[in-house]
């Protein structure tokens, strides 16, 4: 009895150490970390054993993708977890990446086409979300095309720029004028109402008409409008060679646009067009590196190829002779008062171009014509190259890749922190098959000129962030669920000049908003896109 009075003032000690050294809150811990081990973590999706390039600059690292409903649920190792997957995808020696994300597109046309809408060239491209209404033709009517594409289906997310030529053309006709105070008026309330309604900014074709006959300060009162809206600029510039302001100049222009305008400026394709402008693109990088150290947001946008995609009437004839529009440009041609004037021109045209072997025909209602160059069908004809050139134009004109561009300063911009990936994919022309692929193939695996972090993030979160596209361009955590998985031994363009329709190779899996559009490589003609629209500044 008495022994064991004795032994109680240590027996409380004991218990006094225990609950000093295992307090209530270790077992509160320890019960919380069990239940994370054990709890069930269901998934629509579980991509495994993959190399991750998540959209930032981070090395590639082996983990896991969780997928539920649209959106990426968990990023870490599988292995070990409670995790129930309705599908796991093997990713074994494939690369994963957020889906890639194209600032130029001309698909405006294509995802209004229930036939097309699947945008099939983008995602064997890996291609997830892609924004079109560049060179200032995207609608103003915004609301009605998102509305639309919603309706019918899309197979890649899409979102819109308002086209300042568009807009230009529905208050002042193709006309070479200026606008009163109340037109400017006008085109400015067009611009942010399609802001409003879900354009993610605007954008320029200032080498175009009607564009062209817009001087810097209306463009600048425009910018200012889609500004106030939250909205971005985006240019196919003035002069991208030396037809008017020169290369350079038009740099300048926009990086004036953006500072005055205080909007964040982007430069489509970015080029040096034609030999007298090769070598100028480190003075454009120049000029852009002292911009943004100013505070001035200019970035671009490049597709690796030394052809450019346009039409013969854009390339070479002067845009004073289409003031008016199509009819008037047709009388001009025919007038022999102003046709010697306009032949002087178009020799200087066709020599910025790097002359007549180098425009190739890639669509004209001829037929006979597509796949020859100028040169080729000047010899046939026997007729001078811009006596050819106009024959073409008098027949309803042609589509043209034509050979401007030098590898040197295609390589040059690429390495630039700034320049991002962009397609500007339209018809005839092997970009709109082949771009991402391509730079990936040629200019991270066989050049090494960049490495891949870098040209994934050139593709994805880069642009994500230039455009304000929330909540994609990443693996993260909460972000939608736009993910590829391809093979870095067969990723590939295979689209030619020649050949400009052939789907790119290498991508195993396109995950579009958590839905497989290419399943095994095969595409699934699923319509898992849908329309971006703008809402918060
Ligand atoms: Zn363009």
């Amino acid at each position: 009895m008495f022994n064991r009075f004795q032994k109680l003032p240590s027996l409380l000690l004991c218990f006094a150490l225990l609950a000093v050294a295992f307090p209530p809150q270790f077992y509160a811990q320890r019960r919380k970390a069990k239940a994370l081990v054990y709890k069930e973590l269901k998934l629509d999706l579980l991509i495994k054993g993959g190399t991750v390039i998540d959209g930032s600059l981070r090395a590639p690292v082996k983990t896991d993708i969780g997928i539920r409903g649209d959106r990426i649920v968990f990023v870490g190792k599988s292995t070990g977890k409670n995790i129930i997957a309705a599908r796991t995808l093997d990713a074994a020696g494939m690369i994963i990446a957020p889906g890639f994300i194209d600032p130029h597109t001309h698909t405006l046309e294509d995802l209004s086409n229930p036939k097309l809408s699947g945008n099939e060239n983008y995602l064997m491209q890996g291609v997830t979300t892609v924004i079109t209404g560049n060179d200032g033709d995207g609608p103003f009517r915004v609301a009605e095309t998102l509305d639309k594409w919603q309706r019918q289906g899309i197979g890649t997310n899409a979102a819109l720029l308002v086209g300042h030529g568009a807009v230009r053309r529905e208050i002042l006709g193709m006309n070479d004028v200026q606008p009163s105070a109340e037109q400017l008026a006008e085109m400015k309330n067009l611009i942010a109402r399609a802001i409003t309604e879900g354009a993610f900014g605007m954008s320029t074709g200032l080498f175009y008409s009607p564009g062209s006959f817009a001087k810097t300060e209306e463009v600048v009162e425009l910018a200012k409008s889609a500004a106030e809206e939250g909205g971005v600029y985006d240019t196919h510039m003035r002069d991208e060679g030396s037809y008017s302001i020169g290369l350079l100049g038009s740099v300048r222009e926009t990086i004036r646009i953006g500072r005055e305008a205080k909007i964040p400026v982007h430069i489509s394709h970015v080029k040096a067009l034609g030999t007298e402008v090769w070598g100028q693109s480190r003075q454009v990088v120049r000029l852009i590196r002292q911009a943004r150290a100013r505070g001035v947001k200019v970035t671009a946008n490049q597709y690796p190829y030394t052809a450019s995609g346009t039409n013969i009437i854009a390339a070479l004839i002067p845009r004073w002779a289409e003031a008016g529009g199509t009819a008037q440009l047709l009388e001009r041609i025919k007038d022999p008062q102003i046709r010697p004037r306009l032949i002087v021109e178009m020799e200087a045209n066709l020599r910025r171009r790097n002359g007549p072997e180098a425009i190739l025909i890639t669509r004209s209602k001829d037929t006979q014509l597509v796949g020859k160059t100028l040169g080729a069908i000047v010899k046939e004809w026997k007729k001078s190259p811009v006596e050819a050139a106009l024959d073409i134009a008098e027949n309803g004109g042609a589509g043209i890749a034509s050979f401007n561009m030098s590898e040197g300063d295609i390589d040059y911009f690429m390495k630039q922190d700034f320049v991002m990936t962009g397609s500007d994919g339209s018809a005839g022309h092997p970009r709109k098959y082949g771009t991402f692929p391509r730079k990936l193939r040629e200019y991270v695996f066989e050049k090494k000129l960049i490495t891949l972090p870098f040209a994934v993030r050139a593709s994805t979160a880069l642009t994500a962030e230039t455009f304000r596209i929330p909540e994609r361009g990443r693996l993260r955590v909460g972000y939608f669920a736009d993910v590829i998985i391809f093979d870095p031994k067969t990723i590939a363009d295979r689209a030619t000049y020649q050949q400009p329709e052939t789907l790119a190779t290498g991508m195993k899996y396109v995950i579009v908003n958590g839905k497989i559009a290419v399943d095994e490589g095969k595409y699934t003609e699923i319509l898992a896109g849908i329309p971006l629209r703008k809402t918060q500044r």
